[in-house]
């Protein structure tokens, strides 16, 4: 495509402290979250006729961490195709050459809020269950796909008025390196598991103990382990739950054993006490029973020794989750992953440019044919609405579930 042709397709639009420059077809951008990546805004889509989420990647391949992320990023969204993964609906870059390559867009379904905002609300069983069993189909698909999150977070989950959620990530990359002796930087931990804090070997229950936090905080209001660094986050760990066996001690390598026998030594809490019965909406029989699979659920979630914790095929057959269990979402076909190095890759900066800017372009082609995955053509007919992006969600409706099976 000549230039003069290129440069008409797009607009420039000052949005927060960023200026994202967008196809025309693109209009009405609010900004409606940042992530460590870059801003989101929402924003209506002409061609389709219908709302969507705009992600603004700024020089991603400015460093080995902001190039393996968003590589890794780009080729999962390709691939991974589930209810409860968020979809990629285009790709653009703005820049016509690889010389001039800056910023790649991602434009995704719109949702309404993030879990964040949800676990303000007052969710009654059905909702907290409803959200629960989607996260572990997510991560159970991931899982399929070999697929290992180890970093799931509120904030990097979205749901819909309708009670839908989608996984907005993939977390970590297998060689991404984590643990208590690692230097301490900026990021949420408050879910990450005991394996990754203690920097131990892992296996796919490792998300299993973040689902257990984000249900923990959904039932309390506040964050469970709310460690203000990477060694507080142990202290949270052993304060609520106790310090851990021996057997779990015999597991760490020696230079973590060293710190860790060296705390002081909890009993924990039960779990009667961590999560007592006024916490649960439990006004009726019904409820009753409910909030004490609850119980039962997180505390088969929370247990720092992985070995001993339950599995994510196992939370989707506890009670309290197995209400909503659907085989079609639950054991869809699992996505093939092309880039089987995915996780190894080492690359300079230039190099990481270019294998970005091929994936963008690839993705672009692929959205002019129609063959990206995400909705089906129909979505112009199927949602013909022409409204502008939605406010932001009120903090005091909880999002709304299908009626129970
Ligand atoms: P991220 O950069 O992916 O970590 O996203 C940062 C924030 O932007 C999230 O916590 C959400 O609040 C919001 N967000 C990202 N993607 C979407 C989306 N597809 N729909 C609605 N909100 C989103």
């Amino acid at each position: 495509m000549n230039r003069n042709k290129r440069e008409k397709e797009y607009y420039s639009i000052d949005v927060g402290d960023s200026t994202f420059m967008v196809l025309k077809r693109y209009q009405n951008l609010r900004p409606i979250g940042s992530g460590a990546q870059g801003i989101v805004c929402s924003a209506y889509d002409h061609n389709f006729e219908r709302n969507v989420a705009i992600k603004k990647l700024s020089r991603p391949f400015q460093n080995q961490t902001h190039s393996k992320r968003a590589y890794r990023e780009l080729v999962l969204m390709k691939c991974v195709n589930h209810k409860n993964i968020i979809g990629l609906l285009n790709v653009f870059t703005p820049q016509k050459t690889l010389e001039e390559f800056q910023d790649v867009y991602l434009v995704m379904e719109l949702m309404d809020a993030n879990l964040c905002q949800v676990i303000q609300m007052e969710l009654d069983h059905e909702r907290l269950s409803y959200l629960l069993y989607q996260m572990l189909c997510g991560i159970k698909h991931l899982h399929a796909a070999g697929i290992i999150h180890r970093d799931l977070k509120p904030s990097n989950i979205v749901v819909k008025s309708d009670c839908t959620l989608k996984i907005l990530d993939f977390g970590l990359a297998r060689t991404a390196a984590t643990g208590l002796l690692m230097t301490p930087y900026v990021v949420t931990r408050y879910y990450r598991a005991p394996e990754v804090i203690l920097g131990m070997g892992y296996q796919a229950n490792v998300d299993v103990w973040s689902v257990g936090c984000i249900m923990a905080e959904m039932v309390r209001g506040s964050v469970l382990f709310p460690g203000t660094d990477h060694i507080d986050q142990w202290n949270k760990v052993i304060e609520q739950l106790g310090t851990p066996s021996q057997e779990f001690l015999m597991k760490l390598n020696q230079s973590v054993r060293t710190y860790v026998e060296n705390r002081p030594r909890y009993a924990g809490y039960s779990f009667e006490k961590l999560f007592p019965d006024v916490l649960f909406p439990a006004d009726s029989e019904h409820n009753k029973l409910k909030a004490s699979q609850a119980r039962d659920l997180l505390c088969k979630m929370l247990v720092i020794d992985a070995s001993k914790r339950i599995s994510v095929d196992e939370a989707l057959q506890h009670p309290y989750i197995n209400v909503w269990y659907d085989p079609t979402e639950v054991e869809a076909p699992p996505p093939a992953i092309t880039d089987k190095q995915l996780d190894e890759r080492e690359h300079t900066v230039e190099e990481w440019k270019e294998l970005i800017y091929k994936e963008v372009l690839d993705l672009e082609e692929r959205t002019k044919n129609g063959v990206i995955r995400g909705p089906p053509a129909s979505i112009g007919a199927a949602v013909s609405s022409t409204t502008p992006p939605p406010p932001p969600p009120s903090t005091t409706s909880p999002p709304c579930p299908p009626t129970r099976p």
